[in-house]
Formats: structure tokens, sequence, C-alpha cells
């Protein structure tokens, strides 16, 4: 592997560009408050460097632009639908696939086909929209993720993986009767992108056909995990992305992508399925919430620009670049003494926020004033995973996950090595002084996802012990 703190030259150039500027320290402190000290209540354009998601804000090649131009949008059968089913049967290998509007549609789709109320759904660790949608289908999640996910200083290959012991202890518990399925999620996003190995994939798949269990993949950064498979994974050291993500596909029945990550467009999604049940059952709610099963709440230009971009994400010279992207983040904020998770995740670097601010327990909102506070430091924006975003659980208490995260999440095809410099020295400042920030506490906490809408104020200043 290369030494992360020598980047890689971008494998492009530009050919468009967007000004970003950043704003007064007086202003950004104003817009803060305007925005309830959450970041996702922020205006776009008074943010500099937007590391908030990687979700619906990567840079299409020029290859994607021009498909846009030849989009079928007839109403009913069109072509540009055709080309999409066409990519997703060549790249991951699946039959039947229904588009929808984003990821969060595709698992409306499933969860709404195969559970029943008061069926179990087994995960390793929950990711915020596909547990809601379990939730909201009557299904009770259970996390069977290994111990060490939950260990930010943890350095191991695949922190993703299912634990096969909790699994299958979970399955005798419950019968197997009462599973809807088992999710798999690759990578796992709230473990700071960790990745699934091969090996363990298998495995888990195994352990549940003997049980009758069908197991299904999140895929929105499959490719990632693919990705650091190659580079981690012995069996798989230096095979072409494109046949490992293949060989992961193979082993489940059912894929749920949001189309906004890997596969650089700025929206879309879709199920697909070697099951032809389940086909016909998401198509036909497809047609009740997205539109009709052949653009699913899509332009056809979109499902055009989808379909090239599938094409263009297994090549392992843009996957590579990208991780070797975060890993330079990662790099630069280590050299300035900043907590972080390591391994460093495909899509973004983790900024462990309890290390960050010892001073604060986990009712002040760690991560949440830690992104706050990142923000009037610098214009950059980035996200809570933690206490906010794990919401309460049925009683009605908060959540408390283990880890205390902000996500520094890079955009595909964006951002420059000079601004990930920037990021890192304003971190690494604003490190410097991490005793005399402050905490955060609720004003307004809404009813679902609350970490997207809710609004916070300081609490007052801590003196450091
Ligand atoms: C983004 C994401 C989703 C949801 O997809 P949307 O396109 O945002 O609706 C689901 N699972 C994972 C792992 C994701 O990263």
């Amino acid at each position: 592997m290369r030494d992360p703190i020598n980047a890689t030259p971008e494998p492009y150039k530009i050919k468009m560009i967007e000004p970003i500027h950043l704003i007064p320290a007086d202003e950004r402190k104003a817009r803060l408050r305007e925005a309830g000290w959450n970041t996702f209540l922020l205006r776009s354009r008074d943010v500099y460097i937007d590391l908030l998601t990687d979700s619906g804000t990567n840079a299409m090649s020029d290859r994607q632009w021009a498909a846009l131009m030849v989009g079928d949008e007839a109403y009913a059968g069109s072509a540009s639908f055709e080309n999409l089913e066409a990519a997703i049967r060549e790249v991951y290998g699946f039959p039947h696939v229904v588009p929808t509007h984003q990821g969060r549609g595709a698992e409306h789709l499933l969860s709404q086909s195969w559970i029943k109320p008061g069926q179990h759904v087994a995960g390793n660790m929950y990711f915020t929209t596909t547990r809601a949608h379990i939730e909201l289908a009557g299904g009770i999640f259970e996390d069977v993720i290994v111990d060490e996910a939950h260990d930010p200083s943890a350095e191991l290959p695949f922190k993703g993986n299912v634990d096969l012991k909790k699994l299958e202890a979970f399955i005798k518990r419950v019968g197997a009767a009462n599973v809807a399925y088992v999710a798999v999620g690759c990578p796992v996003n709230m473990a700071g992108g960790q990745p699934v190995s091969l090996e363990n994939l298998r495995a888990t798949a195994e352990l549940c056909r003997r049980h009758g269990v069908r197991v299904v993949m999140d895929g929105a950064r499959a490719v990632e995990n693919a990705a650091m498979i190659r580079a981690r994974e012995k069996a798989w050291k230096g095979k072409p992305t494109a046949e490992i993500l293949k060989e992961m596909c193979r082993q489940v029945d059912a894929i749920s992508v949001s189309a906004k990550k890997d596969a650089y467009v700025n929206i879309g999604g879709f199920l697909a399925t070697r099951d032809a049940e389940l086909y016909e059952k998401a198509q036909n709610l497809c047609v009740l919430f997205e539109g009709l099963h052949t653009y699913g709440g899509l332009a056809g230009r979109d499902l055009e620009a989808l379909a090239v971009g599938i094409r263009e994400m297994v090549q392992d010279e843009w996957i590579e670049h990208r991780l070797a992207q975060v890993a330079y983040l990662g790099a630069r904020l280590e050299a300035e003494g900043v907590p972080v998770v390591k391994p460093y995740g495909g899509h973004a670097v983790f900024v462990d926020a309890k290390a960050f601010l010892p001073h604060l327990d986990a009712d002040e909102l760690p991560a949440q004033s830690l992104a706050a506070w990142i923000y009037e430091a610098c214009g950059v924006r980035a996200m809570e995973r933690g206490v906010v975003s794990a919401g309460r659980d049925s009683k009605g208490s908060n959540r408390h996950p283990e880890l205390e995260l902000v996500r520094l999440t890079l955009p595909r095809r964006v951002y420059t090595q000079t601004h990930l410099d920037f990021v890192a020295r304003e971190i690494g400042a604003l490190k410097r002084r991490a005793s005399n920030l402050p905490g955060l506490r609720f004003v307004r906490e809404p009813k679902h996802l609350r970490f997207f809408q809710a609004r916070f104020e300081p609490l007052p200043v801590k003196s450091a012990a």
C-alpha cells in the first residue's frame, strides 16, 4: 500500500468549476445559531467545504453528462430503463431490477414485501433509514455485528463482519420462521465505514441458508467494500474490484442500493434480486410509492446517467483513488493529533468525538457539538453519528451507542488535496483548544430520524479539570 501521506494524483482533470467561499467567522457564528447548531440545517451557500455526506453530492463524468441527453422520457417501457437493467445485470449480476427514487425507496419496497409485523431482522449494526423502515413494517431489529466494531481504536481489517455466533444464537432464540431476513451492510456506515470480508459474507449466507433464512445486502457502498476486500483479504488480493463485487452479490438473495453513493449520480436507487416472488411484490409496491416499475420516481435521463455510473464505479483506477483520498485525509488528521477511527472507512474519516471532547458526557452530545464547532471554526460541514443519530428506543430512552463519531465524508471526484489539507489543519487547530468547547442540548426533537431536523442550544462552558 502507498504511504497515505503521499497523495495519489487524481485520475481526472477539471472541466467545469463551481465557486465556493469561506464566509467570515462572525457570520458563521450567526448562521450556526440560525441552524439550531445542527449542521443539517445550515444553508449550503454558507458552507465552505461540504463533508456532510457523499450521498448525491458526487461529480458526474463527462460521459454521464452526455448520457443525460439521450434519456428516453417515455412513461412506460423506457429504453433508458433497459440500459439500466442491462448495467445492473452485468455489474451486480441480479436478473430482476426495480428502480427507486433513492435507497430508502428500495428499503421500503423490501421491508414491506418481506416483513410480517412482529418478525425480526438481524443486521451488522443498524443504518438509520434501514432500521426506520424495518420498524415501520412492524419488524424488530437485532444487531449481530462483531464486538470489535464498537472499539474505535481496534485496528482490524474487517470490523463490519457479522458475528456468526450471535447470529446463530439469535435465529435459535426467535426461531427461523420469525426471522424475516438478515440484512448485511457492506460496508457498515455507522461503524465508521468498516467492511465485511467475503469469507464472512459467505459464512453468513451459508448459516442463513441452513436455517432457511433469506439474506439481503445493503449495497449503497458495496464497491468500496469490494475494494477493501481487494486490499485486505488474502484470497482476493489484487483481484479486479468488478469480480469481487459480483462474488459478493452471488451470496445474497437481494440487494438494496442507494445509487447516490458508489454510482456517482445525484439521485437514484434500486432493488435487485434473483427472487421472482420478491420482484413481483416489489414491482407492484413500486407503482404505489415510487412510480411505474420502469422508472421508479426517476427521469429517463437519471436512469441513463446511472447506467453509465455503474460501469464507471467498478473500474479499479477510480475506486482506488477514492480510498487513497480518504486515507490521505485520515493520515493528515492523525498527524495533527486528531483522534480518528482506524482503519479509515471507504467513504469517510470518522473523528472520535469522545476522545476529542473527553470533558463532555454522552448526554452533552459530544459528536453533535463537535460537528457544530468544526463549522464555526472553519466553515467545514460534517455530520454527527452518535447518540443523536441513534434516536430513542421503544421505551423512549436515548440509545447510547458506544461510538460517538463525527463523520468527514468525501464526495467523489469533488475536492482536491489542498481542500483536504485545509480541513486537517483547521480541525487540528480546534483540537488544541478543545477543552473550552461546550456541549449541546436538544431544544426541538422530531419523532422520525431526529438528527435531520433537530435543533439544539449550547450548554455553559465547563471549565477543564
Ligand atoms: C445512504 C444509505 C442508505 C439510504 O439511501 P438514500 O439514498 O439516502 O435513501 C441506506 N443504507 C446505507 C448503508 C446508506 O449509506
